[in-house]
């Protein structure tokens, strides 16, 4: 790298002292370079306008030229605006302004020629574009091909950084740059992969020579962002595991080996037995494991991680299952002790609710290694809980679980402990390389025979009374009934009241004695919850009302009928979730879908989505496409899916591909010794400085 590209920014031809203050405030950019990396989100073909006679449609975004009319100010208060019209020999549309009125007073001139680029809206006969984008049509310029379009901020508009501002100065900067960027790839990878000059791609990413180099531009530079995270993952990867010493399991003893002829209850799927080989090899290997089990709810993760305890055990080690929740924990214990009944194997339960007197002898027999598997919820990372020789921890349904408290599972033993992180939350693949890039993966792809798929079906409000029909139904065949009501917000006043006029209408409709119907919701104390609970799950009532306090884990098998009530207001994954709780016996089940009748379009995809798919994984990716990366996974693991110019959503294809040669480069090369990698070390010390609160993420 020259010594220019370090130029501060206000010194940056153009910039000065006042500008570069909110170039870095607003933009973080500090220096040249980083004013040359501020990559457009977009380009306009300046080579084709639509003429005004030709738009028709509202919400479309046009690009015209024209020339503007004068400004008026019209409307009063909050709707007051400044408007101006815009001519072309076809026609006039209106240019609106609610907000910078000053501004685009004193920047636009009247009667001048502009391009306008912008979204139609129509009102009545009246075709407006409100905020457009404008720029003036300098008299004897060159037409140009494809122009940048950069984003900008209020408070930059104001000192002339539109996104025509920023071009000029990049547009300034860009000629003395020729010869001075240094290629960040190595020459093998350009080569064999065909990319473009990192020099060919800034100079066209932001002045394509054309359509085709503006693409290959974009490849490269999505490819170069893709494939160093790849590369750092992947890195980090091999330092957990191959670096990090693990207990080696080299037995299949007496505890796996009896369980496995003589109580295994079913014959274990493809799937559960491809998993459970993928893990006996990490286990076997000398080193530490690190592995993400995803598998749809019902494909049965209990029983390998039941028998991948069994292991640990006849090794000499301790296990324990970690839940989100006090009713999954029980659960798991619930399963743990009826498949272990027969064996002489002591399993123990501990949640925030144990008793200290309980705790006292529990945490005693733990660490004289009475306890061979401790199930239970966070309270297990507790500082006070220590084991024997804790050989694998197995953490169900990571997603609640915060990273740091993954690590703090690593401290239980002075060789960490394995871990197994369960997850039945699918997520597209490709999400699933980036935010667990640093995990191996496994996959249960199989549910287990004879079940039937979830019939799915979207009724309105409206059809309620054949709803109740319908459960009445179900119910004299002798099944059971969820209906759940949304509670986004714990303190919401108002789902509470339609959790409780629900409870209301339908014990109206299925009036005691003839039925029982529990209810569970989040503000009952934890006794009353398990009350209830247990009533539904030893079949004493026929329908449990419930806000999402069921989403995780509850297991009845009798239970056929899941009712989702204002299901437009659940996301996807919630709602398969949910879906997840029935079908769990050989019964027909079904999921029924309430929802008003006026949808969103994305509520409308989810809910069609949800009928026509049973399928987490795939439904999964409708979800990513819908909502973005960021909002799918919450903000706290966000930083890892924040790009500059790559996108987890359309660029799918290119991070299968980075993936791919990122692990081909580092099992050759590990430690990016090799002389030929050297440009990729140090794209990884760049990219560690530049994020380094990534630390904390796993
Ligand atoms: P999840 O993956 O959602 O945790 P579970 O482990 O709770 O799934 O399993 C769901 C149900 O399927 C349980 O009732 C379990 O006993 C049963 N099951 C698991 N594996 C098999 C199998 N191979 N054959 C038949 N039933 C199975
Ligand atoms: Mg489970």
């Amino acid at each position: 790298m020259s010594a220019e590209l370090n130029t501060p920014i206000e010194f940056v031809k153009g910039v000065g002292p006042q500008r570069s203050l909110l170039l870095k405030n607003e933009l973080g950019i500090h220096t040249l370079i980083d004013l040359i990396n501020h990559f457009p989100f977009r380009y306009i073909d300046r080579s084709s306008f639509t003429a005004i006679s030709d738009v028709k449609e509202s919400n479309a975004a046009v690009q015209l030229k024209g020339t503007m009319g004068a400004f008026s100010e019209v409307g009063h208060g909050s709707s007051k605006r400044l408007v101006a019209p815009l001519f072309d020999q076809t026609g006039s549309v209106e240019l609106v302004w609610f907000k910078g009125q000053k501004w685009v007073k004193s920047s636009l001139k009247e009667g001048k020629p502009y391009i306008v680029f912008g979204k139609m809206a129509r009102y009545g006969q009246k075709l407006s574009i409100a905020h457009p984008e404008m720029e003036l049509v300098e008299e004897n310029a060159i037409p140009k091909g494809l122009q940048a379009v950069y984003s900008s901020t209020e408070k930059l508009l104001n000192k002339g950084l539109s996104s025509r501002g920023i071009e000029k100065l990049i547009e300034g900067a860009l000629p003395g740059l020729k010869g001075w960027i240094d290629e960040t790839l190595p020459d093998y990878l350009v080569q064999k992969y065909r990319l473009i000059s990192k020099e060919d791609a800034i100079f066209n990413i932001h002045q394509p020579k054309s359509e085709a180099w503006s693409l290959a531009a974009l490849y490269r530079l999505k490819f170069e962002e893709l494939f160093v995270l790849q590369l750092y993952l992947l890195q980090r990867k091999l330092a957990y595991t191959y670096k990090t010493p693990g207990h080696r399991f080299t037995v299949v003893g007496d505890h796996f080996n009896d369980f496995f002829k003589n109580y295994l209850p079913f014959e274990l799927t493809g799937a559960q037995k491809k998993v459970i080989k993928e893990i006996r090899y990490d286990l076997g290997a000398g080193f530490h494991m690190n592995r993400l089990v995803q598998g749809d709810v019902g494909s049965g993760k209990t029983m390998v991680a039941l028998l991948v305890s069994l292991l640990a055990l006849d090794n000499g080690f301790q296990a324990c299952v970690m839940a989100p929740t006090e009713i999954l924990a029980k659960q798991h214990m619930a399963s743990f002790q009826s498949y272990l009944k027969d064996l002489p194997i002591r399993v123990a339960l501990l949640t925030g609710s144990t008793k200290k007197k309980d705790r006292r002898v529990l945490f005693e027999e733990l660490q004289n290694g009475e306890i061979s598997i401790l199930i239970g919820t966070h309270a297990l990372i507790e500082k006070d809980v220590k084991f024997k020789n804790l050989g694998l921890a197995v953490i169900d349904e990571q997603h609640r679980f915060g990273v740091e408290q993954r690590s703090k599972m690593w401290k239980k033993n002075t060789i960490p402990p394995h871990i197994l992180v369960m997850t039945a939350t699918p997520i597209p693949r490709t999400l699933a390389m980036t935010l667990y890039g640093d995990l191996d993966i496994s996959v249960i792809d199989e549910l287990p025979p004879g079940r039937k798929q979830v019939k799915t079906l979207h009724r309105f409000d409206k059809h309620r009374l054949e709803i109740f029909a319908f459960i009445e139904k179900q119910i004299a065949e002798g099944r059971q009934v969820y209906v759940v009501y949304p509670l986004i917000d714990e303190s919401e006043t108002l789902d509470y009241k339609d959790l409780m006029d629900g409870y209301e209408s339908i014990t109206r409709r299925f009036p005691m004695p003839d039925y029982q119907v529990s209810i569970l919701h989040g503000q009952m104390k934890a006794d009353a919850k398990e009350f209830e609970m247990q009533r539904f799950i030893k079949g004493e009532t026929q329908i449990l009302v419930a806000t999402t306090v069921i989403e995780v884990g509850v297991d009845v098998s009798n239970a056929s009928v899941m009712v989702i009530e204002s299901a437009e207001r659940f996301g996807l994954s919630q709602l398969h979730q949910l879906r997840g709780r029935v079908g769990r016996g050989a019964d027909q089940s079904y999921c029924i879908l309430v929802s008003g009748v006026k949808l969103s379009a994305d509520a409308k995809t989810r809910l069609q989505a949800m009928t026509e798919s049973n399928d987490g994984f795939a439904l999964s990716e409708v979800d990513l496409k819908l909502r973005g990366p960021g909002d799918m996974m919450g903000t706290r693991q966000s930083g890892l899916i924040e790009f500059k110019i790559a996108d987890l959503v359309k660029d799918q294809e290119i991070l299968t591909q980075a993936r791919k040669i990122a692990a081909n480069v580092i099992e050759n090369d590990p430690e990016l010794i090799d002389e030929r990698n050297k440009r990729l070390k140090r794209a990884l010390v760049q990219l560690q400085n530049s994020r380094k609160d990534w630390s904390k993420i796993s």
